[in-house]
């Protein structure tokens, strides 16, 4: 056994629900993220959790690592994806989104995840003009527009 076949794959303790937020293991740059030195000490993403839907920022503090002897024994063989979310700010004329991230296999967005999007719970999470995110942003039916893309940058 080699050092290679240690694999370090990443996740978020959720903040309400305690449950593993897996992160992706690798980079576009083919580097994994644990050579990459993440994260580093201003890292900060603000994530939804799929399992129960409280949407918290985190920073390296909630950051963790669970490590593989061997890539083999790793339950999760396929990567996942980091999704960015953009939902419309709750305050009238506002045009800054309310951004977040969810991780998983989750491209295609299921009605499942769409209906965690729409009744999501949001701690010290605003739009870029600084106005609280609404919770459950979906209430009002037909108006949350969810066109979420993969991000490949989440980890900088
Ligand atoms: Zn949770
Ligand atoms: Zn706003």
């Amino acid at each position: 056994m080699t050092l290679m076949n240690d694999l370090h794959r990443p996740y978020l303790r959720c903040r309400s629900c305690q449950e593993r937020i897996l992160l992706p293991f690798s980079t576009l740059e083919e580097k994994s993220i644990h050579q990459a030195g993440w994260p580093s000490d201003t890292w900060q993403r603000t994530f939804l959790c799929l399992r129960c839907g409280h949407v918290y920022v985190y920073t390296q503090l909630h950051a963790q690592w669970e490590i593989f002897r061997n890539v083999d024994l790793n339950p999760l063989p396929k990567d996942v994806d980091v999704v960015l979310f953009e939902i419309g700010c709750a305050t009238e004329g506002c045009k800054s989104p309310v951004r977040f991230h969810a991780a998983g296999d989750i491209l295609p967005i299921s009605t499942r995840t769409a209906a965690t999007v729409a009744g999501a719970t949001f701690h010290d999470v605003s739009c870029d003009q600084g106005h609280p995110a609404q919770n459950r942003p979906g209430r009002a039916a037909g108006t949350l527009h969810i066109d979420p893309r993969a991000d490949a940058d989440w980890w900088k």
